[in-house]
């Protein structure tokens, strides 16, 4: 893939137009697996068939007892074809566009995206389910070997969130994690990152290095000022295509043993507020550019917390605030959605920081959670649990949430 040109500033900018979106109630269960990188599809609990497109009743032998469950992602390449003509807005600007049909080692036949290195039928293919720019799950096709390069691929281009050749804003580069990301980005062919950083008049650990990174950019950024937020973005929301939110406070302690709010207000101030103030200020410029061209505004992303989803009493304020930013995120999302840019949240466990000091392992280390966090981006996953913890409370808190709050709380 070519870097993209520069843009000319006369030309029309393409408006945002989404995939078709209609699914049944049903057949939310693909998107749910895909959101989070998962291929499911149902399957029988009675006679085990394997179910495709989702239903209400086994095809086979008509029970209603259909578990969504993960399917192996080996097929075989049937037949393909290159549609030249779509009465659907979006793939009528995207052509010509390439699809397939796949038989899946599980059973099912479906239809597919292909990866542009996928040739002839027959063919041993792999499949994923991807989320697509309306957010919903389909399946696409890729060559059958561990790494593809998906960032290239035009097609697959519009389904992921890749950083390549794109302009990315992270917000905070004075943590470990923010420095880590930066790091990641600049190696995924990032154009440009730019580093926010608070309290410009000293310098940090790190700055140094930072600067002479050719593609960084250092901005002052205090996310808990409305001017400042306001200020860089009239500079640079209309250029940026993801953003990348990691600024947040973290203290420990919950309600009894801490006087007064103040600590719990500075949380909740730069981990809701300051999510509130960005997404106001770059959310209209980023729907706006969400179909412009191969390096369109793309993503969202906000570092959240596994507390988010139960609290986690030793870190009883900050899990609260990050409950009230993990809603927040999710009008975020639906305001994003028919520009087809998807947000990101991210639920780490315990990062191995100076707030979890006292923390056992295992701890998430900021290069392994930046890598998380791209390899996301890259994937065009929309929900992501970071480690080995996150992983272990998500599956508890499916299971069953009140065991988790009750496990945090001991
Ligand atoms: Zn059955």
């Amino acid at each position: 893939m070519q870097r993209p040109k520069r843009k000319n500033p006369v030309l029309r900018t393409r408006l945002p137009t989404l995939p078709p979106a209609a699914r049944s109630r049903v057949a939310l269960g693909l998107t749910a697996a895909a959101a989070l990188g998962r291929f499911e599809l149902q399957q029988c609990r009675d006679c085990g068939t394997v179910q495709y497109p989702p239903r209400e009743a086994c095809q086979k032998c008509l029970s209603v007892v259909l578990d969504w469950k993960a399917q192996p992602t080996e097929g075989e390449l049937l037949a393909q074809t290159v549609l030249h003509h779509s009465n659907d807005l979006f793939f009528r600007e995207r052509l010509p566009w390439r699809l397939g049909l796949v038989k899946l080692a599980c059973g099912p036949t479906v239809v597919s995206h292909l990866h542009e290195e996928i040739k002839n039928p027959p063919m041993k293919v792999r499949i994923r389910a991807m989320l697509d720019r309306a957010g919903q799950a389909v399946i696409a096709a890729l060559p059958d070997k561990e790494n593809c390069d998906m960032a290239d691929d035009r097609q697959l281009r519009e389904f992921t969130c890749d950083p390549k050749h794109r302009k990315v804003l992270v917000t905070d580069g004075k943590t470990a994690l923010g420095q880590a990301l930066i790091k990641e980005l600049v190696s995924a062919k990032t154009e440009i990152v730019w580093v926010g950083y608070a309290e410009p008049w000293k310098k940090f650990a790190g700055f140094d290095e930072l600067e002479k990174i050719p593609q960084v950019t250092l901005m002052p950024l205090d996310v808990t000022d409305s001017k400042n937020v306001r200020e860089l973005a009239a500079e640079i929301a209309g250029k940026v295509d993801i953003v990348v939110n990691n600024a947040e406070v973290h203290r420990s302690f919950g309600i009894g043993n801490r006087q007064g709010v103040e600590t719990a207000r500075a949380e909740m101030d730069v981990n809701y507020f300051g999510l509130l103030r960005l997404a106001q200020e770059f959310g209209p410029a980023m729907r706006s550019r969400g179909a412009d061209g191969s390096s369109s505004a793309v993503a969202w992303v906000n570092l959240l917390s596994i507390y988010a989803l139960a609290n986690f009493p030793p870190h009883g304020t900050f899990s609260a605030s990050k409950a009230a930013a993990h809603s927040l995120a999710q009008c975020l999302r639906a305001e994003m959605r028919p520009a087809g840019v998807r947000v990101v949240n991210v639920f780490p466990g315990p990062i191995d920081d100076e707030w979890n000091q006292l923390l056992p392992p295992p701890k998430v280390a900021p290069a392994a959670l930046a890598e998380a966090i791209v390899g996301a981006l890259r994937e065009g996953i929309e929900d992501v649990y970071p480690g080995d913890v996150a992983q272990e409370w998500l599956a508890r808190w499916r299971d069953n949430p009140k065991a988790l709050e009750r496990e945090l709380s001991a």
